[in-house]
């Protein structure tokens, strides 16, 4: 019969089986029958034979039943290429019929064979035959009377006496479960889970091990490591006179695998059959490679190993089971590396809402910074600043964030903002600090006169109410939902250090205060790639001089206001060096619009007044006159170098009188200094040249010498396609992503937060291009810049610094663009760290 049908097979060692053709199921049964397991005798059914049998065309079923002995018991179970997208329920004791009742009562005993015969007709009514639930549900006795209501209940509802035929009860349960897996909800759910649309289902047959009877009968599973966390620990659950996964709802009356101070354990009860069960475990783990989850049954004390799949993890616990097989030289480094999903580390850096915890959603937004966290509602910086000096956790509620926010955000544990997409303000800085941020929330309601943030559904939430931030999932929570810990201990350290060892493309950290650049270096980030100075300006007391800069309307003024900068400067940047111990440090020069520095109520007004010694009227009146229409392409980056030099004049030689304090007591220092938004080559001519002599300067009245390298930021497309110009005059050019999107899009970055869901949804965009790179579009751009920059300049060092640098996708592309490093956020680097890893192996 098998030359007839060959996706009809007997599960043997050498049996044709694969997962593309009889799905992992299948696979994994056959590895367990080749390392001579005590499997149950085995007929797996390939994917074009389920699939007839959904059109009808059944196999031989006499062919099926004539491979396992007269009058066993059957289970009948799905098998998918990849298990996870799930498939109908298993069917078990199939073939159970009055004669076979009658010979199993003398064999284990009436209570247990009546038992499984009323199993049978039970499951084979609701999800066979599809008869009415609650005629069979409701039946409360179990054994001879169960039994026999059961099959009294079959035949009212079906019109027919329960077929005795097992012929009969094993086509109908193929044709069931093959027609199952073809509806649409299930189609749906699978796809879900990133099926493709014509996803196969094989099935497997398998003789019953009965798990009830006569001596200690029972069916478990058993694992040797905990899910949670990873480490070595025999977990599971057996439940006497069960079957399939009943122990796993067995409640108190399962049994712990091994001794436990909380219960009864099958070690007690059953000593040998536990030890067996072990070894088989570890026998797997060694063969198949990975920690296993045995399902098995015992049958009058005897072990039957019914099936093994791959353990369920946390991601916690897939990096530590990675290592300990590679430590136990069971698989390399390099597997290991390859074992663990990239975007899965940012549930190690961050805390987590408990993924087993309820969950109370009242909005939702763009996922804009990893991480939850708990806090009372506020709704100003001032208000986060006071409550934080309470020691009161609290999440800032703004519609979107400003340089002013800084302080109230690092006061906070998480923010939430109505407006705003993944490169706007408080999604840049709540990466850079690990704050978890939602942004773009825009279904709720923010009401920040009346002190009141409107949940999706309406419910009102006021000022001091308990709110959860889940910066992972884009979700706003009511109340404080449980919290898994971050987990950065010595496995996470030597797991990245595998990882390091095979990847070929640079990562750097997006860094601009120390505190940054420790995190940085934490993560073991190779550098700073970009050091945002303006975000320097938002610490401390330094918002007052710089608007006092900004605010100065002759020379002398302006030169007296950055010669109170200048040594505040100097400390970062002599500080940055110093954490960063001669690692490069890329240093990008003012970049934001000035008047973003710029108060905006009535309460900044009047501060300025009061430090300028102005009236409020003047100051209100040149604040409205510095404000542009379309301030993110006006008066920024390096046009106000050329408008403004001394401003860049001032960063300079900070930079340089900091190389060389801070090479007097550490490492040598070689700064990188960058000029952001270029679009014509003269640009960086003009700005170099004053460059140049403030470097001179510097050199002459500290009779010291230093290098420096001065490079250009490419995010406009014009800085792209004239790379080849642009590059004569720099040692190097990094892709500023984010711009370079906003650009080549024409989408404003901190805009795009409010309709960005609908371009996804509809398929207009397949992801945010802030938070994917778009490789066709900006990404030709990039590549026609790292072309024509290298034609010009064989020297010159490329890299990307916008936040695609640290998504998993975005740096496929820059290793294939021939990209040296890329920059992300601190947070990310080692996410960067291993993606990158798994790129080259
Ligand atoms: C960019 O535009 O990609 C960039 C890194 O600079 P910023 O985000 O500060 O504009
Ligand atoms: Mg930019």
């Amino acid at each position: 019969q098998e030359e007839q049908d060959p996706n009809v097979t007997l599960v043997t060692a050498t049996a044709p089986i694969s997962v593309p053709t009889h799905g992992g199921r299948a696979k994994c049964l056959q590895r367990l029958v080749r390392l001579g397991l005590p499997v149950p005798r085995t007929v797996a059914l390939g994917f074009g034979t389920v699939h007839r049998i959904a059109q009808g065309d059944l196999p031989d079923i006499h062919a099926i039943l004539s491979r396992f002995p007269d009058s066993a018991l059957l289970c009948v179970r799905h098998s998918s290429e990849d298990m996870d997208w799930g498939g109908p329920g298993s069917v078990l004791n199939i073939g159970m019929n009055d004669a076979t009742y009658a010979r199993l009562r003398d064999k284990i005993g009436k209570d247990a064979a009546s038992a499984l015969y009323q199993r049978f007709v039970m499951s084979f009514a609701i999800h066979v035959a599809r008869l009415d639930p609650d005629a069979f549900e409701e039946i409360e006795s179990v054994g001879q009377e169960g039994l026999a209501q059961a099959l009294k209940a079959y035949e009212e509802q079906a019109e027919e006496p329960f077929p005795q035929c097992a012929e009969r009860q094993l086509a109908e349960v193929l044709r069931s479960m093959a027609r199952a897996w073809e509806g649409t909800t299930a189609r749906l759910l699978r796809q879900a889970k990133g099926a493709p649309v014509d996803a196969g289902l094989g099935l497997i047959v398998q003789e019953m091990a009965l798990g009830l009877g006569i001596g200690e009968c029972g069916s478990g599973v058993l694992q040797l490591v905990d899910s949670d966390t990873g480490l070595p620990q025999v977990t599971g659950r057996y439940l006497s006179q069960s079957q399939g996964r009943e122990a796993l709802q067995g409640g108190q009356a399962a049994l712990y695998l091994a001794r436990d101070p909380r219960g009864p354990s099958l070690e007690d009860l059953e000593p040998a059959a536990f030890e067996e069960l072990k070894q088989y475990a570890a026998y797997m783990r060694n063969k198949l490679r990975a920690e296993m989850q045995i399902e098995f049954t015992i049958e009058n004390g005897q072990v039957h190993v019914l099936d093994g799949v791959r353990v369920k993890r946390s991601s916690r616990a897939a990096l530590r089971i990675a290592v300990r097989l590679a430590e136990d030289e069971i698989i390399t480094r390099q597997e290991a590396v390859m074992r663990v999903e990239p975007h899965s580390l940012t549930e190690l850096l961050h805390r987590q809402v408990d993924p087993d915890a309820q969950r109370d959603a009242i909005g939702r937004g763009v996922a804009a910074s990893p991480g939850a966290a708990t806090g009372r509602i506020v709704f100003s910086s001032n208000e986060a600043q006071a409550s934080a000096a309470r020691g009161e956790p609290c999440v800032l509620v703004r519609r979107e964030t400003s340089p002013e926010d800084v302080r109230g955000m690092h006061a906070a544990v998480a923010v939430l903002t109505e407006r705003g997409g993944m490169t706007s303000h408080a999604a840049v800085i709540g990466r850079g600090i690990g704050l978890p941020c939602v942004v773009g929330a825009v279904r709720m309601g923010f009401r920040h006169d009346d002190k009141l943030l409107l949940a999706e559904d309406g419910r009102r939430f006021h000022e001091g109410d308990i709110i959860t931030v889940d910066g992972s999932a884009g979700q706003v929570l009511a109340g404080a939902p449980k919290m898994i810990e971050a987990a950065l201990d010595d496995v996470f350290h030597v797991f990245m250090s595998w990882a390091d060892a095979e990847r070929d493309i640079g990562v750097r950290a997006n860094a601009d205060t120390p505190q940054d650049a420790a995190t940085a270096r934490n993560f073991m980030a190779q550098g700073i790639g970009l050091c945002r100075t303006e975000h320097m300006f938002f610490e401390d007391d330094r918002i007052t001089p710089m608007r006092e800069m900004i605010f100065a309307d002759s020379p002398k003024d302006r030169e007296a206001a950055l010669a109170r900068l200048l040594p505040m400067q100097r400390k970062d940047f002599t500080e940055l060096f110093r954490i960063m111990e001669g690692m490069p440090v890329c240093i990008r020069l003012f970049d934001p619009p000035l008047h973003e520095f710029l108060p905006n109520d009535r309460a900044g007004l009047r501060a300025l007044a009061e430090a300028v010694d102005r009236p409020i009227s003047e100051v209100t009146r040149r604040v409205a006159s510095m404000g542009e229409y379309n301030p993110m392409l006006g008066m920024r980056g390096v046009r106000l170098g050329i408008t403004v030099p001394e401003i860049y004049d001032m960063q300079a030689r900070a930079i340089f009188e900091a190389t060389l304090d801070a090479s007097r007591i550490g490492a040598a220092v070689v700064p990188e200094i960058m000029l952001p938004l270029v679009s014509a080559c003269r640009e960086v001519e003009i700005v170099r040249t004053r460059i140049d002599a403030v470097a001179a300067a510097v050199r002459n009245e500290r009779g010291r010498d230093f290098d420096y390298s001065l490079g250009v930021m490419v995010e406009t497309p014009r800085a792209c396609l004239r790379a080849d110009e642009i590059a004569q005059h720099a040692h190097f050019l990094s892709f500023g992503t984010n711009d370079l999107t906003q650009m080549t899009y024409g989408l404003s970055r901190d805009d795009a937060g409010r309709f960005m869901s609908h371009y996804v949804q509809q398929g207009v965009f397949p992801e945010d291009p802030f938070h994917r790179l778009d490789a066709e579009g900006v990404g030709e751009l990039i590549r026609i810049g790292v072309e024509r920059g290298r034609r010009a300049n064989g020297g010159v060092m490329l890299s990307v610094c916008g936040e695609h640098g640290g998504n998993p996708e975005s740096i496929a592309f820059c290793r294939s663009a021939g990209i040296d490093y890329v920059s992300c956020s601190p947070f990310r680097v080692p996410v960067a760290r291993l993606a990158a890893a798994q790129l080259a192996i």
